[in-house]
């Protein structure tokens, strides 16, 4: 099989195609690179899929570029490229959401309209759900985003609905809920935690930390979205992929600080715009349909996110040692403690 990924230099996107090219599929990865966080960590992230033969990366942007041979060339197609993030998507960057989520998935839909009978898994997000009005959020829910990118993200929903039943295209969207594990955007909190543990800074935490989340590891993402490629139907057409584990971002830090044995100091400030107070996900529609069951607790996967978090730091620190030092870990023989290893 040949997949077209894109999105294959972000956090998901670069696991997916791990995954599918260490099962043996060939893999043509899209990417533009766009600015929501640096190049240096999305180029890392497409270290592991390069050492593959049947891994071909094309730098195109999906708003601008020529889509027709790209699409026409593979057998199914993940749409993961867009612009991610509540927070940034007020204000002057929402052209982006518009530009990277709206039309760039249009123009995707469209190439793929000339044949329309591939598979195309959309990644779509939980934030189209806003404050839900109950818990587990079944996918029947109304929609009712809470932030400019949940609206985007709504949009290509229904644009893949649209060229179904207008053009034939084989769509099935995949609502995520809160994806984390190693790679995790930058701005996303649990990475801002990890990241500020281990530097030994203040954590910052928007609201009062009672917030709960159904977070969701990477490669349970990975194989809801490639169980959606792979199923000979998907009647429902929309899923939810969620971790099957709530937690408060207050048990969260809680659990950060046993990793890294030592207290951690916290700065509240006020809930940011498009924060929603809850998310928990209603999987038995993905269970049933797609096969879809979670598989990585929340402590598994978070140890997991941390320890990647320990070596991208002490990479970072043996690259530059000039730049700012990292606190110095504790004495204990912690995960922190390799940190300092790495200098
Ligand atoms: P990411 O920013 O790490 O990856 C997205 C990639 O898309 C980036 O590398 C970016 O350069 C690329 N891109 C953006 N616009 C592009 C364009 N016009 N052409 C080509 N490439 C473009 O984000 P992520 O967290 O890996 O998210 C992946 C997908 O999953 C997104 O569609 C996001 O909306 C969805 N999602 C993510 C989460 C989460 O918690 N991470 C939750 C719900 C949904």
């Amino acid at each position: 099989m040949r997949a077209l990924v894109t999105g294959c230099a972000g956090f998901v996107g670069s696991h997916l195609a791990e995954s599918l090219l260490e099962d043996g599929h060939s893999v043509t990865g899209i990417d533009c690179f766009n600015d929501n966080y640096l190049r240096a960590p999305k180029l890392e992230n497409l270290k592991r899929a390069r050492e593959f033969e049947a891994f071909e990366f094309v730098p195109v942007d999906l708003a601008r570029g020529d889509l027709a041979d790209l699409v026409g060339d593979c057998d199914v197609i993940f749409h993961l490229a867009a612009e991610p993030g509540v927070r940034s998507s007020w204000g002057d960057r929402f052209d982006l959401f518009l530009r990277n989520n709206v039309l760039a998935t249009q123009r995707l839909l469209e190439a793929a309209g000339e044949d329309p009978q591939r598979r195309f898994v959309y990644a779509s997000s939980s934030s189209i759900y806003g404050n839900a009005e109950s818990f587990p959020t079944s996918e029947d829910a109304v929609p009712s985003p809470f932030s400019p990118y949940g609206v985007t993200k709504l949009a290509g929903e229904h644009l893949c609905q649209l060229y179904r039943q207008n053009h034939g295209v084989d769509t099935v969207a995949l609502r995520y809920f809160t994806v984390y594990g190693p790679r995790q955007r930058p701005d996303m909190a649990l990475h801002r935690f990890c990241a500020a543990v281990l530097k030994g800074e203040q954590i910052t935490v928007f609201g009062d930390g009672t917030q709960r989340r159904d977070f969701t590891f990477v490669d349970d993402v990975v194989a809801a979205s490639r169980a959606a490629a792979a199923a000979s139907a998907v009647p429902s057409r929309v899923y939810n992929v969620g971790g099957g584990s709530q937690v408060s971002v207050r048990r969260a830090v809680e659990l950060l600080a046993g990793l890294a044995g030592r207290p951690v100091r916290l700065r509240h400030t006020r809930s940011e715009a498009g924060d929603v107070r809850e998310t928990r996900a209603d999987t038995s529609r993905a269970a049933a349909e797609l096969g879809f069951r979670p598989r990585v607790s929340f402590e598994d996967g978070l140890r997991a996110e941390f320890e990647w978090m320990v070596e991208h730091l002490a990479a970072a620190a043996a690259a530059a040692p000039k730049r700012r030092r990292l606190a110095a870990p504790d004495r204990r023989p912690t995960l922190a403690a390799r940190v300092g290893a790495g200098r």
